[in-house]
């Protein structure tokens, strides 16, 4: 036999409800669909990295942050161009992987972070100064040790109804 329970109906809260805005400390989960971590994008022109933030303090504890976060991390477009790799950027020196300079062989990453120039809003290298390749690993970002500070809106979603849009990811020390 079964024991009887009851429950305060308001304790139940749907998983994927939008949350208010403000700034949260997330870890970071793969939410990629494919089986390498790494998703196409809808047209098949980008490789990108799915991240789903699950909120880590406070009274929020356990939500997951909805949809997920789309980060293009390369690809080429129909047209030839690069895709823009800021959001790429903004994980890395959010979650303080290590990347490595090809240009001068600087290490950075857990402290060392790229450099962002606030007038071109470009990232740089911050060993040479210059506007280099980096390698960096993306298994690095889920390796269960990143936390990150999430700067959360509110917004419109696919079916009209409100969803949460992540408007900035910095360090938790920033
Ligand atoms: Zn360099």
């Amino acid at each position: 036999m079964c024991p009887q329970m009851s429950a305060e109906l308001s304790d139940a809260q749907p998983l994927g409800g939008v949350l208010p805005e403000g700034e949260y400390v997330c870890t970071l989960q793969n939410a990629a669909k494919s089986a390498s971590g790494i998703d196409k994008t809808k047209e098949g022109d980008g490789d990108m990295v799915v991240v789903r933030f699950i909120v880590d303090e406070g009274e929020y504890a356990n939500r997951r942050v909805f949809p997920p976060w789309y980060v293009l991390v390369g690809g080429t477009k129909v047209d030839g161009s690069k895709h823009d790799l800021n959001r790429a950027m903004e994980l890395v020196n959010a979650s303080r992987v290590t990347w490595t300079c090809e240009g001068c062989g600087f290490v950075g990453g857990n402290g060392t972070e790229l450099t962002f120039n606030k007038s071109d809003r470009k990232y740089y290298c911050s060993g040479c100064k210059q506007q280099t390749r980096i390698t960096y690993n993306t298994d690095d970002f889920f390796d269960g040790t990143r936390r990150v500070r999430v700067r959360l809106n509110q917004q419109k979603g696919l079916q009209d109804d409100m969803v949460n849009g992540v408007t900035r990811v910095r360090s938790i020390d920033s």
